[in-house]
């Protein structure tokens, strides 16, 4: 019997735990995965999904962003083959309100102008307010807003949690560096022969102490979860008005609040109630039951930026078999998994469905002098 190759996964976020789930499905592979989990962006996101009202010109990232949305549907169609739990993505739709109507016909325009090449955004359409109660009831403080059916809202932590229990690996909860060896890498005392650091903001970390000079900041986002006993949310949309909160309905009478975009704080994970008010006051002019709400929990993490805001993904050049994604920011969790799929396609030797060459790692992570 041939010995298996050992792979070892750091960081089991959005991306290595998609990553970790796709390469455990090769029976001549061994896995680990080693999460720190703490501060983690995946476990804190909002989980919206609905990238197809960007205005954003960088056409490497939109390309990934929509791809990424389309993958969702493929990773739940694989999860369902193998029996496991799909109920964390769910695609209850978006409404985007602006409080220029011109504004809503522009999305409008832009969206159906993406339509062919992403079916998945659905149905849209410009509903009245009395009509957008109908998923949302009491919903209030427009005239009009912009709906696609096809928008999507994850709960991150149950994803990785999914994703990991339908994969065959070791887990490892524990904060990790790693040391390049001629051949393969020594973490935590064993030997892999390949390596994913799929460790977010943390990837300078990691690969300072190795010479390396990694453009890659934290940015802090914190949201409040609110329980409403006698609301049944499981239907209701995504709310996204103009500005930096968003409502987002999950299951069971939650509804989350958020987010917060923080560049000046760096890893600091504290609560700040004040920010959490101020986004509950803003959003009571949209849904006034805010303060209603039977219980209420905050949830806080650190996404990755570039300093071009462009995520990256590969191997890198110089420690081959070492494989790298981070600089995902406030859309990771919509591009975290199929970049994940993609790298435990490298890994595996096999065609990815997009050219990681335009996602250098290179530009992001240099050999410091
Ligand atoms: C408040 C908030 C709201 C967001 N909302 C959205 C949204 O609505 N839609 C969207 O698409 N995206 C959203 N995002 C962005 C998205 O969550 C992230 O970009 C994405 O989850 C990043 O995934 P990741 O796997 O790269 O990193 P992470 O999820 O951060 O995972 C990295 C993991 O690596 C671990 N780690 C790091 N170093 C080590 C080490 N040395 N040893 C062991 N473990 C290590 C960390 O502890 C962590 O668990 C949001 C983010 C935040 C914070």
């Amino acid at each position: 019997m041939s010995k298996k190759e050992k792979i070892a996964i750091v960081g089991a976020g959005a991306v290595g735990s998609t990553a970790a789930y796709y390469l455990s499905q090769d029976s001549n592979l061994e896995i680990t995965v080693f999460d720190y989990g703490h501060g983690q962006a995946t476990k804190a996101a909002a989980g919206i999904i609905s990238p197809w009202f960007s205005k954003r010109r960088n056409k490497a990232w939109y390309k990934l962003a929509r791809l990424g949305a389309d993958f969702y549907p493929d990773l739940a169609a694989d999860l369902e083959k193998t029996g496991a739990d799909t109920s964390s993505y769910q695609q209850t739709g978006v409404y985007l309100l602006k409080k220029n109507e011109e504004k809503l016909q522009e999305l409008l325009d832009l969206a159906l102008s993406r339509l062919e090449e992403s079916p998945i955004i659905g149905q849209i359409k410009l509903l009245k307010a009395s009509e957008a109660q109908e998923k949302f009831p009491g919903l209030q403080g427009f005239e009009k807003l912009l709906y696609a059916s096809g928008g999507a809202r994850v709960e991150g932590a149950k994803l990785t949690q999914i994703l990991l229990s339908a994969s065959q690996l070791s887990y490892v909860n524990k904060e990790v560096q790693i040391q390049p060896l001629g051949e393969g890498y020594r973490i935590d005392g064993q030997i892999f022969d390949k390596v994913i650091l799929a460790t977010g903001a943390w990837l300078g970390q990691i690969l300072t102490p190795l010479g390396f000079k990694v453009d890659v900041r934290p940015q802090k986002g914190q949201l409040r979860d609110y329980y409403f006993e006698n609301l049944n949310t499981d239907a209701y949309p995504v709310v996204m008005p103009e500005g930096e909160i968003d409502i987002i309905p999950f299951d069971n009478g939650k509804i989350s609040l958020g987010a917060s975009h923080e560049n000046d704080k760096g890893f600091d994970l504290t609560l700040n109630q004040g920010i959490l008010d101020s986004f509950q006051n803003q959003a009571q002019t949209y849904f006034p039951h805010f303060e209603a709400a039977e219980q209420k929990s905050a949830r806080v993490g650190i996404r990755a930026y570039t300093s071009d805001f462009s995520p990256f993904f590969g191997e890198i050049a110089e420690l081959p078999g070492l494989y790298v994604a981070s600089g995902l920011g406030s859309t990771g969790l919509t591009i975290g998994p199929f970049i994940g799929n993609q790298l435990a396609k490298m890994v595996l030797g096999q065609p990815t469905q997009i050219d990681p060459a335009d996602y250098p790692t290179n530009k992001y992570i240099k050999k410091s002098n």
